[in-house]
């Protein structure tokens, strides 16, 4: 059957022997919803049999260890390294099989990436003691020997995919795991057979596949994923994974996965805020180019219309989507039913991914269903309600559209004259554009939702005595905090929603006081419009309150910049000239500027809930009045919030 706005991406295609049916894959995502020792929960399969259900083609489970625990990598991977872990599979392939999509298992060994944690006190092993930079564990050169026992674990853990029921199984060939690290040069200085010409490279992934290939049949599928540019100079690149991708493809491989970058340069691996879309595209054409078999785009794809064109195009044969999957697991449903309206965009802030690095378990900030997918919504409303919600922020638009879904009489009212609250503020960097779209359906939802929306409407306690409520939700949002030091300059302080939203007249040199989230996106605002900026920080680190992913890339864009840190100094003064700084030594310092932000962040406002108490016995508060924090928790508490009322 063919979908008119999408024919190409809802035409069957075969991986082999594999029939798909769609072109749209759910990548391999960690979640971290394995058992610490690799066994598959239930919790997993629910998360996957909803993209299952959603109507994905091909599902790819996270990475899944075949040399437990030497070739383990960090966090809660999956295993697949001996016959108990069979049923755990069979389990998670018959769930997900029942709804239409395929299931394909990603088969890993870490080598050099991985640590004595994960490896639990094991030496890590890699084609060449490359050690992963910087600081990370020295690795021991593999053996020929010890080379060939990993080909078997690999061929083994194939073998019980497919006893498993599996449909197919993916090689792990990129981001600088075991097998891309025999491909590149970067990684590979070995002299013997398997390293120096490319031959050599391409020798460990040829043998691999014939390995694999000798035990599962001609016809099961295998399909290889590979980083044709690792970005990272000495690194592979797309003229050379071309060549190692015709090779591959006669040894037996059965579809690319193409990504880019190493562990180096993992902006690329999951492209976030900022960065181009598709932006690893123009790699899956270079392969596409170079073999017969279908190849996989991925990489900020945002949703159908960028994936049809893709495929249009000839650019490649299927499109993987995991963020945008996370974000909305009925992509595929909604988009063959020419409703794209009603998915929830994928914003690209990569907390999905970031709080991996902290060992806490996949949540999206736009989904507060993931993880809970197996959770029983709760029963239908025996009493309708009347709900005031004040506050048009992200917290207060998603208890709105919540709670007049389930069939509440619903009034949100908003002091200003447009709804979105902090969101609107926060996507005014041109760097932060992929807020956008997560604005524009939240505005949707609560048009469609039915919720009588009240802007430029300030409530007060006169107001409350003519309107009438059972229940009213505070999500009024918080308050900026006062700065803690003194303004002798004549000038004003300005505040970073002063400086988003008004673009007031500021100096050619700009001090930022405050290097959290805020401040660096504060910060990166200016520079980008040529400003000179002094980002000042009392802690030791920058960006303390965001993830390593966003961090690194605030980091990557003050150097690109010039942005000037400072950090461990307290203001003690602003003066004419500039700040006064004192650092841990008490040492003062003079850092001339022309202009102040001050990105404080903000403090908890009790005002709107006490005058709320005044009027009704049922009130709740929720998002930054009740507690600062991000745009994650805020939708978290809107959405708990609605299905508690
Ligand atoms: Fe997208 Fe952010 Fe959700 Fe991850 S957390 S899926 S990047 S919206």
């Amino acid at each position: 059957m063919k979908s008119s706005a999408y024919p190409k991406l809802f035409e069957p295609v075969s991986i082999g022997s594999l029939q798909v049916r769609n072109r749209l894959v759910m990548p391999a995502l960690g979640t971290m919803f394995g058992t610490e020792y690799g066994g598959i929960t239930q919790r997993y399969i629910d998360f996957l049999v909803a993209r299952a259900q959603g109507g994905v083609g091909l599902i790819i489970t996270g990475n899944s260890c075949v040399d437990w625990p030497r070739g383990k990598v960090g966090g809660n991977p999956l295993r697949l390294d001996d016959e108990k872990f069979i049923s755990g599979f069979n389990e998670l392939a018959e769930s997900v099989k029942s709804y239409g999509a395929r299931i394909a298992v990603q088969l890993q060994f870490s080598g050099r990436l991985t640590n004595l944690l994960a490896t639990e006190g094991i030496q890590p092993v890699a084609p060449s003691e490359t050690p992963l930079s910087p600081g990370g564990e020295q690795p021991k050169a593999l053996t020929p020997d010890e080379i060939k026992s990993i080909i078997e674990k690999f061929a083994r853990a194939a073998f019980l995919a497919k006893q498993a029921g599996i449909d197919a199984v993916e090689l792990h060939g990129a981001h600088g795991y075991l097998i891309g690290q025999f491909l590149s040069p970067f990684t590979n200085k070995r002299n013997d057979a398997y390293g120096g010409s490319r031959e050599g490279r391409v020798r460990f992934g040829i043998e691999l596949v014939r390995a694999i290939r000798a035990v599962v049949g001609t016809k099961y599928p295998i399909i290889y994923r590979m980083s044709a540019d690792e970005r990272i100079e000495g690194g592979l690149q797309l003229n050379e994974s071309q060549w190692f991708a015709s090779r591959l493809e006669e040894a037996g491989v059965d579809a690319f996965h193409v990504t880019a970058s190493i562990y180096e340069t993992r902006a690329w691996m999951f492209p976030g805020m900022g960065m181009e879309k598709g932006c690893n595209v123009p790699l899956a054409e270079g392969i596409k180019k170079a073999v017969s078999v279908p190849v996989i785009a991925v990489g900020k794809i945002p949703g159908p219309d960028m994936a049809e064109e893709i495929l249009q195009k000839s650019r490649a044969d299927m499109v993987a989507m995991g963020r945008p999957l996370i974000a909305d697991p009925e992509l595929p449903n909604k988009a063959k039913k020419g409703r794209v309206d009603e998915i929830r965009p994928c914003i690209y802030c990569n907390e999905c991914i970031g709080r991996l690095y902290r060992n806490w378990r996949v949540r999206c900030t736009v989904n507060p269903y993931v993880g809970e997918e197996g959770k029983p919504k709760a029963p239908p409303l025996t009493k309708k309600k009347r709900i005031l919600v004040i506050g048009g922020g992200p917290a207060g638009l998603e208890a709105a559209i919540v709670t007049a879904t389930r069939g509440h009489g619903v009034t949100l009212c908003e002091r200003n004259a447009t709804l979105g609250g902090l969101l609107y503020v926060a996507s005014r960097p041109s760097f932060k554009a992929d807020i956008r779209p997560l604005i524009d359906y939240l505005l949707r939802r609560i048009s469609k939702a039915g919720v009588t929306v009240k802007t430029n409407t300030c409530v007060t306690p006169e107001w409350l005595k003519t309107n009438r409520f059972d229940t009213i939700v505070v999500a009024s949002g918080g308050i900026p905090a006062s700065p803690n030091f003194v303004n002798r300059s004549g000038k004003e302080i300005l505040s970073v929603e002063k400086v988003l939203m008004d673009q007031p007249p500021i100096g050619e040199r700009v001090g930022v006081i405050g290097a959290g989230r805020v401040g660096c996106e504060v910060a990166e605002f200016l520079a980008d419009q040529g400003k000179k900026v002094i980002l000042v920080e009392m802690l030791e680190e920058v960006a303390p309150d965001l993830h390593v992913l966003g961090k690194e890339r605030f980091i990557r864009q003050f150097e690109k910049l010039g942005v000037q840190i400072w950090t461990g100094v307290k203001v003690s003064e602003v003066i004419p000239q500039g700040l006064l700084l004192v650092d841990k030594t008490s040492k003062e310092h003079l850092i001339k500027v022309d202009s102040v932000v001050f990105a404080g962040g903000y403090t908890a406002d009790e005002k709107a809930v006490q005058m709320a108490r005044g009027s009704v016995r049922e009130v709740y508060a929720i998002g930054d009045c009740r507690e600062p924090h991000s745009i994650l928790d805020a939708i978290a508490e809107g959405n708990r919030i609605g299905w508690l009322l």
